[in-house]
């Protein structure tokens, strides 16, 4: 296909492709960028970024309403919702007007409109067939539903409709306890509303590691934030002030709960619908496209990134996919992504972060006599008792083996992923961190210390 338009044509400018597209660029190659919104996609409009600065404001009131327990005297007078979102607004303005400016000084062409594969790497957008030596699929995700449940945007909403809110409800039930429905719970708490999360599961972010879940639970708790673990929506009904859903539990026992809104977080499921993917003869599964680790679907020289592909639906895999099939379509051979090497956080108050295995899978990988894990608490630590933040580092290690697991809870502690991943991916011994200088007085140090426990000479920590 020597004569295609593009070397590479994407569909889809969310962090998967955009990722690919800025890479591809910098490697040389002509691209082709298909987008029928924003550039940016999920993550820079309606995801990461604009719920990272609600739950930054979520912080903000919280050291207002608490500013006593320091000994500062400031007074919490509410929420300016208004001036929230135009905060928020103007966060995102800002990142997508960089975003725009490095796609175009990168020479990347920007095929605006919506998409539909065509041909076997043949992208047609209002009438008009473009053609890449190679096609990268990047459609992203979209919030699921139940059956039943109808998302009307003013009673019932999903996670979009939330980022425009223009006021604080006085009550709000978020039916599904992940990291998105616990976010936001998080978020509307903090802003001074009752929160009621429903969870089918017998726990609040069920892909955590137990304990992780049960500090944030405890936490949670502690913040009036209620939550019903294994209790799955029946039915919805509009009532004269918001909503009344009907929850059951297993074995039968239901019962209503009303509030203002419903926030359905139950998920997010492949946007691939109707693209024209089977018919050019890509493996699909539940709607999801099959690659492999190369990124690579079954159509030679079409390629897949982000949330369509099954695994973590985060905006660093998708970034991390992008650059990984840019590189491979220009030869350089790239290492393949390890799943279990992409860090995890919920940026709940508190947070909860991860990478590697947690220790039920660990036990699974190595059997229950193969793994040691060591939990240090942060009330050792001097920087969380500074933020007056509880929490901890969990390690699980392989038996005399590597590091193969990081769990941290508490505020703030998503910033020291990074180190979390480095130990995690150069699979480092306790032996080898636990000489390492962490900076003092720092969280970071709880990492350090958790090493120290784990190689057999705990500082602060009990033996
Ligand atoms: C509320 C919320 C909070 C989140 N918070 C985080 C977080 O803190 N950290 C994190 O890592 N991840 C977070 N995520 C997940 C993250 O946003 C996604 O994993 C990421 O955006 C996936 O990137 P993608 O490129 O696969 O898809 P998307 O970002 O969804 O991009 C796909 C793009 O394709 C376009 N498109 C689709 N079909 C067509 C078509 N036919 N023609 C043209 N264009 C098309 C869409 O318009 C879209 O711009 C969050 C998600 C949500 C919803």
């Amino acid at each position: 296909m020597s004569e295609a338009d593009f070397d590479v044509l994407i569909l889809g400018a969310g962090s998967g492709g955009y990722a690919c597209a800025l890479r591809a660029a910098q490697l040389g190659l002509s691209v082709g960028l298909v987008e029928k919104g924003p550039l940016g996609g999920t993550c820079l409009h309606v995801g990461c970024i604009p719920t990272k600065a609600l739950l930054h404001a979520a912080e903000v009131a919280d050291s207002a309403r608490e500013s006593e327990q320091f000994g500062v005297r400031a007074s919490f007078d509410g929420i300016d919702m208004p001036g929230v979102n135009a905060y928020k607004d103007g966060v995102v303005a800002r990142l997508f007007k960089g975003l725009t400016g490095l796609i175009k000084s990168r020479g990347i062409t920007v095929i605006e409109g919506e998409g539909r594969v065509t041909g076997p790497r043949e992208v047609t957008v209002d009438g008009k067939a473009h053609t890449g030596r190679h096609l990268v699929l990047a459609s992203g995700s979209y919030s699921k539903s139940l059956p039943g449940l109808e998302v009307d945007g003013e009673r019932v909403l999903t996670s979009e409709h939330a980022l425009r809110l223009e006021r604080v409800p006085a009550s709000v039930i978020v039916l599904g306890g992940g990291v998105i429905g616990c976010e936001f719970a998080s978020v509307w708490r903090s802003f001074g509303a009752e929160v009621t999360i429903i969870e089918a599961l017998p726990r609040l972010v069920a892909v955590e590691d137990e304990a992780s879940s049960r500090a944030l639970e405890r936490a949670f708790r502690k913040r009036k934030i209620a939550f019903r673990t294994g209790t799955s929506f029946q039915s919805v009904k509009s009532t004269d002030s918001g909503v009344a859903v009907t929850v059951g539990v297993a074995g039968g026992e239901q019962s209503v709960i009303e509030a203002e809104l419903l926030l359905v977080a139950v998920g997010r499921g492949p946007s691939t619908a109707g693209l024209g993917y089977e018919e050019i003869g890509v493996a699909m599964e539940r709607g999801f496209v099959l690659a492999d680790e190369r990124c690579r679907t079954n159509v030679e020289g079409v390629y897949a990134v982000g949330d369509i592909v099954p695994g973590l639906q985060l905006a660093h895999r998708g970034f991390q996919q992008g650059i990984f099939v840019a590189e491979e379509i220009a030869g350089l051979d790239p290492q393949p992504i390890d799943e279990l090497g992409i860090p995890r956080v919920t940026y709940s108050h508190p947070e909860i972060a991860s990478v590697g295995l947690n220790e039920v899978d660990a036990v699974e990988t190595y059997g229950a006599d193969g793994i040691e894990t060591v939990t240090y608490d942060l009330g050792g630590n001097g920087k969380s008792q500074i933020l007056k933040t509880a929490g901890f580092v969990k390690l699980v290690r392989q038996k005399d083996g590597p590091v193969v697991g990081v769990h941290l809870v508490g505020d703030r502690v998503g910033e020291l992923i990074g180190e979390a991943q480095l130990i995690y991916n150069w699979e480092a011994h306790a032996e080898d961190v636990a000489p390492l200088v962490h900076a003092h007085p720092t969280q970071n140090e709880a990492l350090g210390e958790a090493h120290l426990a784990l190689a057999g000479k705990p500082l602060h920590a009990h033996s």
